[in-house]
């Protein structure tokens, strides 16, 4: 099979016949054999029976339903796991991505060799609260990840050779990453294809302003997990140590400054009474913690089943 197309959805039940006959007579035109994959994240409105009326007349659509919202990152997995086509192309339901993008980015993939081709919303037709945010997280997201040449990392529409998808793991929120996922798995070729957008035409946007903070501690999770995820003593031991060294130096200062005040006074001051004191005791704690904090990450790092999961480019 040529293409898999895996549409998450929730409360999408207005788009649906439109967004599946433009698919389906983009397919007919440039005769790829393919397959929808609706993943159903819990709708509560009436997009399951749709997809049912739609799956009857077609037998190429096919539709996982959840029993309840579980977001677009677990409907995205599952959707993955299901897909069988060379190429994965994931688009949003919603028609805001546009089916007729499909032809080059399937070109992209096959004939370019790309591994994942992300698309990128040139000109978006969505609101200025969320474009401009937008960018700011776009700019940090090339700077963390290191995928320099991608400008859009959240955008719905992006294709996938198969066994990209096949090796990463998308949960949380992490679907505005999955470049980052996949780069993170070995797979570097990622390339970018600049795509039609439009504005909204049913429903809403399911996604809020909190978007934008998740999205941070999403990246900032995803950063440490690639650059400490199996050995994260590397970054504890190193806090723990500068701030056991600082606590030692301020131990070192209350005894001189102890010292100097029994040696030139009658009356010694009280080491409590010294702002290096509460230094060390605060930096000696903290360094233990962290010191701590690393050792049973390590143990947790140990049990790990994927601890020693390597992608493999080529064995003789
Ligand atoms: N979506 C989903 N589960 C959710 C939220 C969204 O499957 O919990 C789907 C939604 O139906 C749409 C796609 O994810 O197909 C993108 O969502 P939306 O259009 O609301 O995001 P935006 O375009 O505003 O970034
Ligand atoms: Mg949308």
């Amino acid at each position: 099979m040529d293409i898999s197309i895996v549409i998450p959805l929730f409360n999408e039940e207005e788009s649906l016949p439109e967004l599946t006959s433009w698919i389906e007579r983009v397919m007919s035109e440039n005769g790829f054999s393919y397959e929808i994959i609706f993943v159903n994240d819990g709708s509560t409105d009436k997009s399951q029976e749709v997809i049912r009326s739609l799956a009857s007349a077609n037998p190429n659509i096919h539709s996982i339903a959840f029993s309840r919202n579980y977001g677009k990152s677990p409907a995205l997995n599952v959707g993955f796991g299901k897909a069988c086509g060379d190429v994965i192309i994931t688009m949003d339901a919603d028609l805001q991505d546009s089916p007729d993008e499909i032809p080059e980015l399937y070109r992209m993939i096959v004939g370019e060799g790309y591994d994942l081709v992300s698309g990128w919303k040139k000109k978006r037709y969505d609101p200025l609260s969320k474009t401009i945010p937008t960018k700011l997280f776009n700019a940090t997201a090339r700077k963390v990840s290191g995928i320099k040449n991608l400008h859009d990392f959240n955008c719905g529409l992006k294709a996938y050779r198969n066994d990209v998808v096949k090796h990463i793991e998308v949960y949380g929120d992490m679907h505005r990453y999955i470049p980052y996922l996949a780069k993170n798995a070995g797979y570097t070729k990622i390339g970018e294809k600049v795509v039609q957008h439009q504005a909204r035409k049913y429903g809403h946007t399911k996604f809020g302003l909190d978007r934008f903070v998740n999205g941070y501690l999403d990246l900032a999770t995803l950063w440490f997990q690639s650059r400490f995820g199996v050995k994260p003593m590397h970054l504890f031991g190193l806090l723990g140590s500068a701030m056991f060294v600082i606590g030692f130096l301020a131990v070192c200062a209350v005894l001189i400054l102890k010292i100097v005040s029994i040696c030139s006074s009658t009356f010694a001051f009280y080491v409590t009474n010294s702002v290096y004191f509460y230094l060390s005791l605060a930096c000696m704690i903290m360094g233990l913690q962290f010191f701590l904090t690393g050792f049973i990450g390590e143990l947790i790092t140990r049990n790990s089943p994927e601890r020693n999961n390597y992608l493999i480019a080529e064995e003789f």
